[in-house]
């Protein structure tokens, strides 16, 4: 029987690599969710049979678009806009949009599909989408930037909605770029409406949101550690990325009694011994207002810290590790040095921030691991919580949405440990996130017919 299972899982793999050559992300997440959920869709027979996995792995929709641009010497730019609006079996498509130089359609592709049970996992009706483009906000200027962010939005606009497709930020786009895009949005449809998320708060905006995802994925890590009857009180904690989401993670870490002792750039990492803590962290907001992408600045500023260049943060001994920067930014050599140093607790805050190889090192070990898909997902929950408030027409205090986040953030964890449970009692993450996200699209796809 299981000699049978494995054969469905190479096959499985076999044929979607072959339609889709040369995407080895999108294979990479695909792969991750194969292996644990193909066994549990071997033991339910309602579900044999009707291709639940290999119509999630295809998207209902891939919008391939020209963004063309003029610099601010009056030079004209071409750059590829995407919309990958993957699943809508159970609610609108939604996810966010990434404006980077490796914006390609494999690494979109990717993140829809991730995006996918990740919006399942946070129990809001969201469907799946992703989208972007290859134009580097890098040394632009703010009105290149909005130029844009107008010319993306120019051809976008005709296939989002409230009902039908909500984007919202991801790396490269913050609150500036949304702001533009809704801009545009509004002047060119004539709509005011919820269509985008992460909204400043003059507009119909949440409060939380910024911090959602970093303050998500401490309160899921806090989870993972009551596991083994422990908290963040005395812990050291490394963190790459200085973005939106690493700032979060420190913030509420520093707040649940551990210390964050790194940050990392494209540059390298910063190591500050003496804890990133009070007005440190509000300098990341600065860090990354600058716009020029330098870890080192960190150094500059707080003399106290190192700077190691061309390196990842991995190598600083540390009790949790959760890396927020990008995919694969984690490979199986960091992940021996991060267990050999005695490391507990990796929850990831990035999307597919560690490499296949990586992900089962931990797992044999049976350090406590979590995907981003399960453990980012307060981002995304906090855009659903913005979505409602938009439909009623009334704002939350940052109370209410704050503890509707964490409450989120229990409940994923929750479901994560009851499909994810081992035998011996250890909770693989990556089992229990890729099944109870599975489970919900693949109800509502059963029920919808062959769509
Ligand atoms: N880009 C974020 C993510 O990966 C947020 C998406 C959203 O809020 O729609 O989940």
């Amino acid at each position: 029987e299981h000699y049978n299972v494995d054969q469905k899982i190479q096959e499985f793999i076999a044929k979607i690599e072959a339609k889709n050559p040369n995407e080895p992300e999108f294979l990479q997440a695909v792969k991750e969710v194969a292996v644990t959920v193909i066994p549990f869709i071997a033991s339910r027979p309602q579900y044999n049979g009707m291709k639940l996995l290999e119509r999630m792995s295809e998207p209902e929709r891939t919008i391939i678009f020209r963004v063309p641009w003029v610099d601010d010497q009056g030079e004209i730019h071409v750059n590829r806009g995407f919309r990958i609006q993957m699943n809508s079996a159970i609610g609108p498509y939604k996810g966010g949009i990434r404006f980077h130089p490796t914006v390609n359609l494999s690494v979109l592709k990717f993140l829809a599909f991730e995006q996918t049970f990740k919006n399942s996992l946070t129990t809001l009706p969201m469907g799946g989408g992703k989208g972007g483009s290859d134009f580097d906000p890098q040394g632009k200027s703010d009105m290149e930037v909005m130029r844009f962010c107008q010319a993306f939005m120019t051809e976008m606009c005709k296939h989002i909605g409230p009902e039908t497709d909500v984007p919202a930020g991801d790396i490269g786009v913050g609150a500036r770029e949304i702001g533009y895009l809704f801009g545009q949005y509004k002047k060119v449809r004539n709509e005011f409406t919820g269509v985008l998320t992460g909204k400043g708060l003059a507009y119909g905006g949440s409060l939380i949101r910024p911090e959602a995802t970093g303050y998500g994925v401490v309160y899921f890590a806090e989870q993972m550690l009551k596991t083994i009857n422990q908290d963040f009180k005395g812990k050291t904690v490394t963190v790459s990325g200085f973005g939106n989401v690493a700032w979060g993670v420190i913030k509420k870490v520093e707040e649940l009694g551990g210390t964050c002792v790194t940050i990392s750039g494209p540059d390298g990492y910063i190591y500050d011994k003496d804890g990133i803590t009070g007005d440190k962290i509000d300098y990341l907001l600065e860090l990354r207002a600058s716009g020029n992408n330098r870890a080192e600045d960190y150094a500059k500023k707080f003399p106290g810290a190192e700077f190691h260049a061309g390196k990842r943060p991995w190598e600083v001994k540390c009790d949790v590790a959760i890396p927020a920067a990008t995919q694969n930014e984690l490979d199986l050599e960091d992940a021996k040095i991060l267990v050999d140093n005695g490391v507990i607790c990796v929850t990831e805050a990035a999307n597919m921030p560690s490499t296949l190889e990586a992900i089962n090192h931990f797992l044999e070990h049976k350090v406590l691991f979590s995907p981003g898909k399960a453990s980012n997902a307060g981002g995304v929950a906090t855009s659903g919580l913005e979505m409602t408030q938009n439909s009623i027409r009334l704002n939350w205090s940052s109370e209410e949405v704050d503890s509707r986040l964490k409450e989120i953030m229990i409940g994923i964890h929750k479901a994560c440990r009851d499909y994810g449970k081992e035998e011996d009692g250890y909770v693989n993450y990556v089992k229990g996130a890729n099944i109870a996200g599975f489970v919900k699209v693949a109800e509502a796809m059963l029920a919808q017919g062959v769509v």
